[in-house]
Formats: C-alpha cells, structure tokens, sequence
C-alpha cells in the first residue's frame, strides 16, 4: 500500500478487521481508512497522569494505581461481586467487578500492582469504582501514555479498545506517507493557522495532554477541528451548488393540472385544509407543472400537516400517470405513512407498494415486479428503496420526510432511479424548522415552502419543567391521566450509548412504572425490537390498548396518537431543543389540552436550565431552532450529535454557523480559482456521485 489515498484502502486491509467487524465499522458509516480517520474521538480521557488516591474525589474520572491490598468475592444487592483494595502513598480505594472470570480474579489478587481508569463513586465500602479499565503493572513507574486518550461513538459488537486500535493503525499509515492529500489552497489554510489536514487528524485522535480539557465533544473546538469542519461544509456547499446548476438541464416530467385526484381526496378528508397548507400546495403544483425539477423543502412544525400536502403533490404525479415514491427514516415512520394513504388512496383505486430492509421472499419479489411494470404507483418505504435492484417504470415524484436522518448523496442515489430520460421531482419535508443562515449552506440546492399555521383547534402542550424529586408526583399524574380515558408516553434518553443500553434502560423504566401502576397497560418500544414487534406495539397504542408507551427517541418523529395527551421525557437537558420540541409534538395532536413534564436530573447546569426555560415558553419552532444554534456555542457538548439536524461528519452546524458566511465566500473564490479541487473536495466528504461527475 504505498502511496495510496487513504479513500482508496478500505478498512479491512487494516489488521484485526474480517467481515463481521468490517460490517460493524459500516454501521458508522465506515468504509475507509480515510472515513476512520474522519471518525472523531466525542470525548477525551486524560490517562497521562496518575492522579494520588488520597486526592480522587467522588465524581471525577480519574487514573490511579497503587497495590491490591485484600481482594475477594462479595454479595450484595446487585448480586456476587469482586472487590478489590487498591491502595498507594496517599489512601485507599476499592474496584469492583460484577461481571468476572476465574482467570481475572486469580489476576487481581492481593499483591499486584494495577493501574485504572474510572470513575470515582460513593459504594459500600467508600470510594470504589466499577468496572475500571486496567492494566496489571510490572513496575510502579511503568510509562503512562503521553496523549490524551479518545473516545469513539461505537456500536453493538465493536469495542471501544478495537476501534482505538483501528485508528491508530490508520494514524501509522499516514505517518509512513499514505495520501491524505491537502487539498485546500495556501489562502484558506492560512486562515486556520495554516494547520494542514494530516497534522489536524493526527492532533483531534492523539492530543498533547495541554489541550484543554472543556473542549470536549468530536475534536473540541480545537482549530484543527474548525479546519476539518470549515472543509467539510466546504465540500457540502459546493455540491450543492453544482447539484442546483445541474438541476435545470435535464427536463423533468410535466405534470397534469387537471387535479381530478387531487380534488377527490382533498374533499373526502374530514377537515378542510389550512391557508397555509393550501398556499403550499399552490406552489408544488406550479413547479410539477413547469417541466424543470423540482427541489423543494416543505418546513412545517410538528402536527402542521405536511402529508396531505405530500398526498396531493402524489397524487398529481400518479394522475399524470407518473410513479411515486415516499421514504422515511424509520420503520416505524414509513409504517405510519403506509396506513395513512391505504386509507387516503385506496377508494381512489390506486396500488400502494411497500418496501422496508425486512421485505423479504415473495413480497419483495411482487413488490420489485409492480415497480418496473408501472402497476404499483405509490412505494412507500425506508431507505430500502435506494437499493439496487429497485426499478421504476417512470417515477415522477419522490418526496422524503424527516430530511435531516439522510443525507444529500442519498437524495441522489433515488434521483438515480427514474427510469428514462426524466429527472423525477423531488419534495423534502422536515418538521425541524431550520434557521436561515442554516438553510442558506445546507439546503442551498432546495427551494422552500413553510406551513406556518397549525390546523384550527389544536391547543400546544403545556409544558412544565421538574426535578427527578418529584417523580412520584409525575408517575401519579400518568396515574390520573390514564383513568380518565387518555394515553400517555415515557420517554427515556440516553445519548452516546449503544442501542443495548437505551433498550435496557427503557426495560428497566417500563418494570419500574408497570410496577407503581398497577391496572395500567403499559407497552415497550426501542430500537431493538424487530420492526414487527415494533409496529404491534405502535398498533397496540394507537388502538388504545396499551394506555402508556414507555420508549425510547425512536418515536422522535412523526408518530401520530390523537388521544395521548401527557408526555413524560426523561433527563431532557440530554436532548438538543429541536428534538425536545419535536418529541414533544407527539402530544397536543387531538382537541384535549395535552402536557408535556420535563423531569430533568438535578443539578442543572446555567446553559441547560436556560434550554429547558426556552422549551418551556416556547412553540415556536423557528424561535426555538435560533435558540439552540445561539446557544450551543464551543464547549457545550452534550446533546449536539443528537440534534437531528444534518448528519455530518465533523461538522456541527450549531457550533459552526458562524462559518457559513466564510464557507460561501470561500466556495465562490474556489469556483473562480481553484476549480479542478471542487470534484476530489466533494469526493472526500460526500462520497461518489455521478451526479457530480458529469457535470
Ligand atoms: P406533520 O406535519 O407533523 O407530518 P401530519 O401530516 O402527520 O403532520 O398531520 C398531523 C395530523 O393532523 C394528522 O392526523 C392529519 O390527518 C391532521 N391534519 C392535517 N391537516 C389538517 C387540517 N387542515 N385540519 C385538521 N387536521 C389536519
Ligand atoms: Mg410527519
């Protein structure tokens, strides 16, 4: 592998990767050496001093070491455990194991020197930690490493000592002069402290211990972080700028403007359609009838209505005798959908196809059939749909909800699709309200329409902010609420955490409530269940059987119950705001006066009680989409890989904003001068796309 560019060297010619961890790296969006790079650390440990244990602190995470003074098996509430006393100069210690073999304690006893790494927690037997990292000494002065040590988000099956190890492999590689090639010119590195890319990886996964420690989250604000992100979004601009130019030159299907469909089912729905939703409306039709491509975004709050709005733009296209195509982020989304215009479509005597990564056998075979037949006119699915083998007779329209869960090369991946020489439309409905500045960089190739107006007697939901002192006085309230005939959600929140975890963690929280309210049926949903079983508890739900549904941020988006009206969200100064206020759109769906409690775990930092104040107040999604960018500013980490805005690499389009304008400027001057790095720039960041190559 010499002189390779690392985009080139996939991640299992790195030793130590087969095909099982190979598919784990791709859960992260890991093909490359070049992606692991790009892979930053969220968080930093500093095990480059070994802190005197007398001076550890209950809380702090800290490197010790010192000798096993007495070890030996204990049992206890949470069942047998191996304790051992770790004791140096300056005091003692405990470390506790709950999970051990034979061969670990025969290790730790008493006599060894160990070195560890944790947290320091008040247990039985005073200062402990559990299950610390350690290493086994052969002396005292054993070297300690001399860069702060990263922590990689990871995924189920993937430990995190494995994806060190990867990185570092990669980080050799590119110190033996493997190609990470620079690719910005002089000018603009100049404006980063002339840091170049290979030096900015190598500082953001193996930081001198002075690195300030409260930068942490993906790189810190670090200007080597601000290097990689300003490109990054570089990369993003220009994409989308050359995606806009390229838009107009093919033609686009024309659409009918008869609207007898659309007419139909707009007067069998039960309620008349806003001003808003109408003027929305207007404005797809006008551009489905021009013959040029339609790229537009349909922003509207949770609960606005965009679907009927996606029904009626589908409907043209169907009636046009075009296909179309509605995707979602998740299972339980596009399930949703499904039902909804099996509802709405099939008086109407359309064909609904159904399309998920569990289509299996002959129902997908049926399914692939229809769509390359034409027979099918509507697909609604997941991102199985962007699958190879999925083929349309002539897709017309393609409308994606919840943008922010898919990238812009995904978009083209189903752009690609069309069957023919027509480039098929293309709607984009998001309910997180995205501020201008935003819009502007990540959005550029889209064209905007706003359902600014909720439909007539919906009330928003009260919200009231508690500490977790009063979680008897909530789970009383959920009491109260289920007797008088509502329905009620938990939401538990973890972040940063595998789906084992947060899967464990609703479990726990559903026996806890099961437990305190009794007579009431409570049903479980995460990110672990399989997608039938998800869809029997969201049927269940909807039906009324289950009258509280404790569950994880899965049900984040869209997820529709008319008559729940209390929700419940747990630890919410985890979450950005515009999931928050998302989540919480779930409820105040129906004419009852909903509720929504905030019970957050004390104590709350200034900035997070200022989030919480501003969920609290108000509705406004745009307001509140402004806030959490004004407001997550450099070094408030938590809670920003989970804004559900755009998924990007390095980049964090709050913490960044205040690049955009920079990012334009630059992109224009690149344009002008530096033309030929557009394509290898984009190519790094976005991936391939033909799209882009062509042009
Ligand atoms: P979102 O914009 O969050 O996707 P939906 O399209 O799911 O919103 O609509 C939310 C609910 O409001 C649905 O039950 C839908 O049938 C209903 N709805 C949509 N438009 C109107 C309207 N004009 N009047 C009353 N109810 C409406
Ligand atoms: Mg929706």
């Amino acid at each position: 592998m010499t002189g390779l560019p690392l985009d080139q060297i996939p991640v299992d010619k790195l030793s130590g990767v087969g095909p099982k961890i190979q598919a784990r790296l791709a859960d992260l969006g890991i093909e490359s050496v070049q992606d692991l790079l790009f892979h930053l650390p969220f968080r930093y440990e500093d095990r480059t001093r070994v802190t005197p244990i007398g001076r550890a602190a209950v809380g702090d995470c800290v490197q010790v070491q010192g000798k096993i003074v007495d070890s030996g098996v204990e049992t206890g509430r949470r069942g047998r455990s191996l304790r051992c006393l770790l004791r140096d100069d300056s005091g003692m210690l405990s470390i506790r194991f709950y999970h051990f073999n034979r061969f670990q304690q025969g290790k730790l006893a008493a006599g060894a020197l160990v070195r560890c790494f944790g947290e320091v927690r008040y247990g039985r037997s005073g200062a402990e930690m559990y299950h610390p990292e350690y290493r086994l000494l052969a002396g005292e002065d054993e070297a300690v490493p001399n860069t702060l040590t990263p922590v990689y988000s990871t995924v189920d099956g993937l430990h995190q000592h494995r994806v060190r190890g990867f990185v570092g492999q990669a980080l050799v590689l590119l110190a033996e002069g493997e190609k990470l090639p620079e690719l910005l010119p002089e000018s603009l590195l100049r404006e980063f402290g002339g840091i170049d890319l290979a030096e900015s990886v190598r500082l953001l996964h193996e930081p001198p211990p002075d690195m300030e420690l409260d930068f942490t989250g993906r790189g810190g604000n670090s200007p080597a972080r601000q290097r990689l992100a300003f490109e990054e979004l570089l990369a993003h601009r220009l994409c989308m700028q050359r995606l806009k130019r390229d838009a107009g030159r093919l033609p686009s299907p024309r659409f009918s403007i008869r609207q007898e469909l659309p007419k139909r089912f707009a007067d069998s729905l039960p309620f008349r359609l806003t001003g808003a939703q109408r003027r929305a409306y207007r404005e797809i039709r006008d551009d489905l009838a021009g013959g040029a491509p339609m790229m537009r975004l349909l922003q509207g709050d949770v609960g606005a209505g965009k679907t009927v709005v996606a029904a009626l733009a589908a409907l043209l296209a169907i009636e046009s005798d075009f296909q179309a195509c509605l995707m979602a982020p998740t299972e339980i989304l596009a399930e949703q959908h499904l039902r909804n215009f099996r509802r709405w479509c099939e008086p109407l005597g359309l064909r609904l196809g159904w399309l998920s990564g569990k289509t299996r056998g002959k129902a997908r075979d049926e399914v692939l059939g229809e769509l390359e037949s034409g027979a099918c006119d509507l697909l609604i699915g997941t991102h199985a749909v962007f699958q190879e083998p999925v083929r349309f007779r002539r897709l017309g329209l393609i409308v994606v909800d919840e943008q922010h869960r898919f990238g812009v090369h995904q978009r083209l991946a189903l752009r690609e699709k069309a069957g023919g020489a027509l480039r098929p439309h293309q709607l984009v409905m998001t309910a997180t309200p995205i501020p201008r500045t935003l819009a502007m960089s990540a959005y550029a190739d889209l064209d905007c329409s706003v359902i600014d107006e909720l439909p007539p007697g919906r009330k928003p939901a009260n919200t009231v902010v508690h500490s977790q002192a009063r979680r008897g006085e909530v789970i009383a309230r959920i009491a109260a609420n289920c007797a008088a005939g509502r329905q009620a959600y938990w939401v538990c929140t973890l972040i940063d955490e595998s789906e084992t975890l947060q899967a464990q963690a609703a479990e726990a929280t559903a026996a806890e409530l099961g437990q305190a309210l009794a007579g009431i049926r409570v049903g479980l949903v995460h990110g672990r269940l399989k997608p039938a079983e998800k869809a029997e508890v969201m049927d269940s739900f909807q039906q009324g059987r289950i009258q509280l549904l404790v569950a994880t941020t899965v049900i984040e988006v869209g997820v529709d119950v008319a008559n729940a009206s209390l929700m419940v969200i747990e630890n919410p100064e985890r979450l950005g705001l515009a999931q928050l206020h998302q989540l919480r759109g779930r409820v105040g769906r129906g004419a009852e006066q909903s509720h929504c409690v905030l019970l957050y775990q004390p104590p709350l930092s200034e900035l997070s009680r200022e989030r919480l104040r501003i969920i609290r107040e108000t509705h406004d999604g745009f307001r509140i989409a402004e806030e959490d960018l004004r407001l997550r500013g450099p070094g408030q980490v938590l809670g920003t890989r989970q804004t559900g805005m755009m998924s990007f690499r390095v980049a964090d389009i709050g913490r960044d904003s205040e690049m955009l304008d920079q990012v334009r400027d630059a992109c224009d001057e690149l344009l002008a001068s530096h033309p030929d790095v557009a394509e290898p720039l984009v190519r790094r960041w976005i991936g391939q796309s033909r799209d882009f190559g062509d042009v």
